[in-house]
């Protein structure tokens, strides 16, 4: 990992990485990407302390680092002003140990649907600036994402800030969302809506929501409708109707696609009702949900048209609580489809609960025999790993066995093989002496054969000279004669 000192140097790092190494800010989606094994970076680049995490506020914009948190937003009080909506967004998002983490950049280019601060940069216009190396660019949020957790972003690209359009000093700024756990939430459905009025007419409207498609989505057949329009009850909901056409939500673990749509339509009147509100120098967003609803209730400054519309989420913007039991109030909220017919169906809150009894009865049942499962699997595995470790003994055992013999075997041929080579040296010593001795015995044989011949020699020679001696004897006889 690599710590950036400054937003060129950040941006020059990411440029010339290798392929496969990733930026991190604060870590809270990277991390856990890594965990799930959705990411494998080869390497990191950390860019929290690359200062990239200013907030300036100009006469016409007001530009973010990309590296500011979520903490710093919603400390920075000026926002509630020139957007209100991303602080709110910014102030309730997850819990403060992941507010304290997690930056508006990384919220952005993880281009998760569900992204919080998302919506209400979208609904203000926002800009994204994009720094390659020294080379920069401005992308629109609206197309930076191209689908769930991609984006148009290579890998050489550094987001380096977030620019948002100032809208009318009196603009009406507004993010609601809906998630069922109180920390750590990731939204069923949010929308953000920033609203100019020109008295109760629509001069300028952005409106974004959250988990209701592939990517945060821009209202754009909403937007066009409710330019230059009276707010009304009608107008209200054939906006409500009109927004069926700008989003796709779908049926996943956390929810149902009908009642997504339902909320996400509920959501946009509850706006357009407190935007009607906002315009008539009232507090649309409230301080407490009892004050709200008191405001809300009464008739006299508001169109009676959005009042329906209102009942299925009133309070929803500071209670998540409170949000989820009026939602539950609201009957249309829970339409289901007939399993025969296809046509939706209303359920009563009775059957609502039996029916929630009998899921919540059947998931137990479920865990049960899950955990029952698992144990049974367990106690499986251990009694094969206990078999396997018993063969595995009996086999080391074997082969101890089989080297020892082995062993003793070599040894016995050692043995034998050291006795058969002390015999045959004992052999060989003993011929040997044998040769020794014969030698001797034959050098004795030559020597009194040599004794023998020299004495026989001498012998003749004597008897020679004793002949040669009688010879000469008889010879002076015979001439004295
Ligand atoms: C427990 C938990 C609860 C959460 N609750 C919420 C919630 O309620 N609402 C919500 O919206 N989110 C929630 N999140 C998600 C997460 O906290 C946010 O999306 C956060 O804003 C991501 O920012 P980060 O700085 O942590 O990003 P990182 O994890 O650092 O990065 C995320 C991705 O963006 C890339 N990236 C980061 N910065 C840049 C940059 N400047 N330029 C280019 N690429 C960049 C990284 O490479 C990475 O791919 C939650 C996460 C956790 C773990």
């Amino acid at each position: 990992m690599v710590r950036a000192r400054s937003e060129a140097e950040a941006a020059w790092l990411v440029a010339e990485s290798r392929e496969g190494t990733r930026v991190i800010a604060g870590g809270t989606d990277l991390m856990l990407g890594i965990e799930r094994k959705k990411f494998a970076p080869v390497g990191l680049i950390d860019i929290r302390r690359a200062g990239m995490n200013r907030i300036d506020i100009t006469d016409n914009a007001v530009r973010i680092g990309a590296t500011t948190t979520a903490t710093e937003l919603s400390k920075f009080a000026p926002l509630q002003s020139v957007a209100a909506g991303l602080w709110e967004a910014a102030a309730t998002l997850s819990v403060p140990t992941i507010r304290n983490m997690a930056t508006l950049g990384g919220n952005i280019a993880n281009a998760s649907p569900a992204a919080d601060m998302v919506p209400p940069v979208m609904a203000m216009g926002g800009v994204v600036t994009v720094r390659r190396g020294d080379e920069k660019r401005k992308v629109s949020l609206e197309k930076l994402a191209t689908g769930p957790g991609r984006t148009q972003l290579t890998g050489d690209d550094l987001i380096t800030s977030i620019e948002l359009p100032k809208w009318a000093d009196d603009a009406f700024h507004h993010f609601v969302k809906l998630g069922f756990r109180d920390a750590q939430i990731i939204a069923v459905c949010s929308l953000a809506m920033s609203c100019d009025m020109d008295g109760d007419v629509v001069r300028k409207v952005g409106i974004a929501l959250g988990s209701v498609g592939p990517t945060v989505t821009r209202a754009h057949a909403v937007e066009e409708f409710l330019i230059g329009k009276r707010l009304s009850r009608e107008v209200g909901h054939e906006a409500m109707a009109l927004l069926a056409q700008d989003i796709s939500p779908i049926t996943d673990i956390r929810s149902e696609a009908a009642f997504r749509l339902k909320v996400a339509q509920n959501y946009l009147g509850d706006a357009l009702g407190r935007a009607y509100i906002h315009s008539l120098g009232q507090d649309a967003r409230g301080v407490a949900d009892d004050k709200h609803l008191e405001v809300l209730k009464d008739p006299a400054p508001r169109p009676p048209s959005l009042a329906r519309a209102r009942t299925d989420v009133l309070g929803a913007v500071h209670s998540k609580q409170k949000t989820l039991r009026i939602l539950s109030t609201s009957e249309d909220a829970y339409l289901t489809r007939d399993a025969g017919s296809g046509q939706p169906k209303r359920n009563s809150m009775a059957t609502r609960k039996k029916k929630t009894t009998k899921k919540k009865a059947t998931k137990r049942k479920t865990k049960k025999k899950a955990a029952k499962r698992k144990t049974k699997k367990k106690t499986a595995k251990k009694k094969t790993k206990k078999k396997a470790a018993k063969k595995k003994t009996k086999k080391k055992a074997a082969k101890k066995k089989a080297t020892k013999r082995k062993t003793k075997k070599k040894a016995a041929k050692k043995k034998t093989a050291r006795k058969a080579g002390k015999k045959k040296a004992a052999k060989k010593k003993a011929k040997k002496k044998a040769a020794k001795k014969k030698a001797k015995k034959k050098a004795t044989k030559r020597k009194a054969t040599k004794r023998k011949t020299t004495k026989r020699k001498t012998k003749r020679k004597t008897a020679k000279k004793k002949t040669t001696k009688r010879k000469a004897k008889k010879k002076a006889t015979r001439r004295r004669k």
